[in-house]
């Protein structure tokens, strides 16, 4: 049987051999998402022999000093793209972005305090469900009464709360908060869907948390940043694994991680980090963003579908002004080998995720199929 595996931009691997091949297939997902074609390469190799060991990662102990070296280099470039400083803990964990919505309050919400959360989407609301469970929380912003077409802004943060939670990106709805609030108390963010998509300052935030599959690596770890000083003050007697400590304590490998998914990891982050690291990312984010919206704005066959001013760079959100158009536009979108645009179900219409792997160039395919689709409407 042949031993190949296609991936994107027209590879087939072959143990080290390439072959090019015709199709490439635009791939828009929302998540999990694209990654870099040079990374599934490097991927591929270690499924069948890893680091040259006769093994595949796959079948290996995750204690194997080559294992080792992996995962504390996956941890290890989050800090140099970051910038982070020693007041942060690194872990790779299980259980999706879904699981930190029980891990935070867990560990930061005191039995007798309350939690603040802005609700910006249906995973804010999923956070703040779940942190209802432990304790108190309090909404102090919505925009779910648009549809959250908009970030909530101008809200009083209480300096009393034990933390407040926000959502960085809006993956659904393509909203992307643009400015961070300046919080009296930790500042715990979902970052899952913009992640290493633009400079920030880690020093305004008392955890970070991403589920992998949008912008960092493939489904099946999950990424927090946590400053260390905030651990060990909620008193709660919590499951183990729902505690950050001895994930950290233990450099990601309390129990066994999610070994081929945190290498996969590394190598993304290796690649940006190759491709001139955040501010390059967000540079190329900005180009592709801009190049997308200038179409939506200008081609009166579609319109954005939330608040300019907070449009997201990494997942942009349209629909078509007359719907009766869509099997036209999607048998297009279709022949143009143009991949997961369809929206979420809430919102219709299509949905570009752009993240970091996407090149411009299949942003590009996509506009001239926008504007060739005017062009046949007249
Ligand atoms: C996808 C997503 C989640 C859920 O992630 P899982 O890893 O599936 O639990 C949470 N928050 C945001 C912002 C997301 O985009």
């Amino acid at each position: 049987m042949p031993q190949w595996v296609v991936v994107q931009y027209g590879f087939r691997v072959t143990l080290g051999q390439f072959q090019f091949m015709p199709m490439k297939v635009h791939n828009f997902s929302a998540g999990p998402g694209i990654l870099p074609a040079e990374v599934l390469q490097q991927a591929a190799e270690a499924a069948i022999n890893f680091k040259g060991m006769g093994l595949s990662l796959l079948e290996i102990s995750h204690r194997s000093k080559e294992y080792v070296a992996a995962i504390d280099e996956a941890m290890d470039v989050v800090r140099r793209l970051l910038h982070l400083s020693d007041d942060y803990a690194v872990v790779y964990l299980q259980g999706g972005a879904s699981l930190q919505f029980s891990m935070v309050p867990f560990n930061l919400l005191r039995p007798e305090g309350y939690a603040a959360y802005v609700n910006s989407g249906v995973w804010a609301t999923k956070a703040t469900q779940e942190a209802e469970k432990l304790g108190k929380t309090k909404v102090i912003a919505s925009s779910k009464d648009a549809n959250f077409s908009y970030v909530p802004k101008g809200y009083d943060i209480p300096s009393d709360a034990d933390y407040l939670h926000i959502t960085s990106n809006n993956t659904i709805y393509g909203t992307q908060m643009k400015d961070f609030p300046q919080s009296p108390v930790p500042l715990v963010c979902d970052m899952s869907s913009d992640i290493f998509s633009r400079v920030f300052d880690p020093n305004q935030f008392g955890l970070i948390y991403a589920g992998a599959q949008k912008n960092m690596g493939p489904a099946g770890a999950t990424l927090a940043i946590i400053r260390k000083d905030l651990l060990g003050k909620s008193g709660r007697n919590m499951p183990t694994m729902l505690n950050y400590a001895p994930h950290i304590e233990n450099g990601s490998m309390y129990n066994t991680p999610s070994v081929f998914s945190v290498y996969v990891c590394m190598l993304t982050l290796q690649w940006l980090e190759r491709n001139g690291g955040v501010p390059a990312a967000e540079t190329r984010n900005r180009a592709k963003a801009d190049l997308l919206y200038n179409e939506i704005d200008r081609n009166g066959l579609f319109k954005g579908t939330c608040a300019t001013e907070d449009r997201s760079d990494m997942n942009a959100t349209f629909v078509l002004t007359d719907e009766s158009h869509a099997a036209d536009f999607e048998k297009m979108l279709k022949d143009a080998n143009i991949s997961g645009l369809k929206g979420h179900r809430s919102v219709g219409g299509y949905r570009a995720s752009i993240y970091n792997a996407m090149p411009i160039e299949s942003v590009q395919v996509l506009v001239d199929v926008m504007k060739t689709f005017e062009k046949q409407r007249g």
